[in-house]
């Protein structure tokens, strides 16, 4: 795989300063991934996006998209190993 810069929370390549939090290259993940005031979202909130997100593209059920989501964020640099709470 291409060692291409993205977002350390969901993967997402930066292909503009825009996609960065606050439009700041120096944050290492993206807008989608960032609360309004810029700080990173917790595992939590990162997790119900990225279940939405997947909801929304996919037309899976919340369950299986929560679960993508999960599988997803564990390969990432911010939450490797991490698993959602049940
Ligand atoms: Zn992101």
């Amino acid at each position: 795989m291409e060692n291409q810069a993205g977002c350390v929370s969901c993967g997402m390549p930066f292909r503009s300063i825009e996609d960065h939090a606050m439009s700041d290259p120096a944050k290492d993940y993206c807008r989608h991934c960032a609360r309004p005031d810029g700080t990173l979202k917790s595992y939590d909130e990162a997790l119900t996006g990225m279940s939405g997100f997947f909801q929304h593209t996919q037309g899976v059920d919340p369950a299986v998209a929560r679960k993508m989501a999960a599988e997803t964020m564990a390969h990432q640099p911010a939450w490797r190993g991490r698993q959602p709470a049940r």
